[in-house]
């Protein structure tokens, strides 16, 4: 048999669609974007895969399945990956398809694409800017199979699945298998090119956008799905179960929960153990997330944590501006509350260009006066005056110039881009110890549990008001009803509808 050649490719991106910025190209360049032999070098064995973040990830995975496999020439296109962040500029959405399809005609023949998306992302003038890059991919591509991996965040539709012919989800939140999904998913594609596998799929789509807990995957509420899911794939006819549990905050007006399900030429069974997980998904519905205290309640909570501040630090989450859902990172409301906690050492981050470009001339040491917030966002964000000294200042990669301010207990880092204060290094890397910090803000929602648990002894989730708070979805318009904010009884109906099974009733 003739050496297959698949090129494989990122474009991932997740999107909170009430954020008033835009993600550009150059949010791209700035975290991650890398091609041809680089990005080939970086996937293989003893690589980084994307510097900073993952050691390996997806397309790692994909190059494992390659050598897995045999007979396959993995053919690099590039990888392009931002922070989360509001929708993608429609010339920034147009710059990447477009160079999908340059650098697949620039590849020669190939026999697939695996593509890495996030699944929940938003682009202006797009409807599914997702299924329009696979679109886009497909004049080149015709019918050869694309095989797409995705956050289980993603918001599945019809479009989407209509467009991609495997889609395989991550199985942990917080997430940790990159690697091992990218690998699953390589395996099923090559397995079907060489005639090995014949995948067959069903899916469903439920009225439902929040639910299911604290939705980690270990813990006690959504523990049985996921366990049901390893336990499906058993049976040598189950290629892979995917369960999304979407990105709350995205504009897309059948958002919900969803399931997928690929078989090995076994049609119903596909659709069965679909409408098997649905049906288990609807049933942890009425588990709500906890309820988050406000910032005076939860600074209470970090001073009452005296053995966690003595031997660490607490990580305090700042759940209604988290960067790693796609806040701006400009709220002002809990650097307020920290600032009047003159009795707590905390650091906290926050977004302000204008402060930077302000004080950039000033010499370290020196007294400063600014005022923080209100440009990106500011009915959201109102803006914060405040006077401390000038501490450091320093030039990053990820996050743009950064200055330290000492305002008192309150160290505060101030960045040009997006501060994703997700790692102990936001604060390591501009010289503040998290050891020494009774509290320190992180913009994360969970990935920071893990890389922070050297550090910090006790989590507190604070909620002030942003566009990562729960409810602020229900500024954004859906076309059906979804739980918990109406009451929907079946999900059936709605599914049906959405899988373009029965039409919609005329408004
Ligand atoms: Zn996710």
């Amino acid at each position: 048999m003739a050496r297959l050649r698949i090129a494989y490719a990122r474009i991932a991106q997740e999107t909170n669609a009430l954020s008033p910025v835009r993600t550009e190209l150059a949010d791209f360049e700035r975290t991650h974007l890398f091609a041809g032999a680089e990005l080939h070098a970086n996937c293989q064995k003893g690589g980084y895969e994307a510097p900073g973040f993952l050691k390996n990830a997806e397309l790692s995975g994909f190059i494992r399945a390659v050598e897995a496999e045999g007979g396959v020439e993995a053919v690099p296109l590039f990888s392009a990956w931002a922070v989360p962040n509001g929708p993608l500029s429609a010339e920034c959405f147009a710059t990447l398809r477009d160079r999908l399809v340059a650098e697949l005609e620039a590849a020669g023949p190939v026999d697939a694409l695996f593509l890495v998306l996030h699944g929940a992302m938003n682009a202006d003038g797009q409807a599914e800017p997702e299924a329009a890059l696979v679109a886009a991919a497909r004049t080149v591509l015709g019918d050869k199979p694309v095989a797409v991996t995705m956050d289980l965040h993603a918001n599945l539709s019809r479009e989407k699945v209509a467009a991609m012919d495997l889609i395989c989800a991550y199985r942990t939140n917080p997430h940790r298998d990159h690697a091992k999904v990218g690998e699953r998913c390589g395996r099923i594609l090559i397995r079907q090119l060489k005639g090995q596998v014949r995948p067959t799929r069903a899916w469903r789509s439920l009225p439902l956008i929040l639910g299911g807990g604290t939705t980690v995957d270990f813990l006690p509420t959504m523990r049985p799905l996921f366990r049901r899911m390893k336990q499906l794939e058993k049976d040598p006819r189950v290629l892979y179960c995917s369960l999304f549990m979407v990105h709350l905050w995205n504009d897309s007006p059948e958002i919900g929960w969803s399931t997928h399900v690929i078989t090995d030429d076994a049609p119903e069974l596909a659709e069965q153990l679909a409408e098997e997980l649905a049906d288990l998904a609807w049933g942890v519905r009425d588990v709500m997330p906890p309820e988050f205290p406000g910032p005076a309640e939860a600074l209470a909570k970090v001073r009452r944590a005296r053995l966690a501040r003595a031997i660490g630090t607490v990580t305090l989450c700042d759940a209604s501006d988290v960067v790693g859902t796609g806040a701006a990172g400009e709220s002002p409301h809990l650097v307020k509350a920290l600032l009047e906690a003159t009795d707590l050492v905390s650091y906290a981050p926050i977004r302000d260009a204008g402060v930077i470009d302000q004080i950039w001339g000033t010499p370290e040491g020196e007294r400063v006066q600014v005022t923080l917030a209100g440009k990106l966002d500011p009915a959201r964000n109102p803006p914060l005056p405040v006077e401390g000294t000038l501490l450091r200042k320093l030039p990053t990669e990820p996050f743009g110039r950064v200055a330290v301010l000492d305002l008192g207990a309150l160290k505060l880092v101030v960045t040009e881009g997006q501060p994703l204060a997700m790692k102990p290094a936001f604060y390591k890397d501009v010289g503040l110890d998290p050891m020494k910090a009774d509290a320190v803000v992180v913009k994360s929602l969970f990935p920071f549990l893990l890389y922070f648990l050297p550090y910090h002894r006790r989590a507190v989730y604070v909620r002030t008001q942003g566009v990562s708070d729960f409810d602020a979805a229900r500024e954004l318009s859906f076309l059906d009803p979804v739980h918990p904010f109406d009451p929907v009884t079946a999900w059936r109906p709605i599914d049906r509808m959405r899988r373009g099974l029965v039409p919609r009733p005329a408004a």
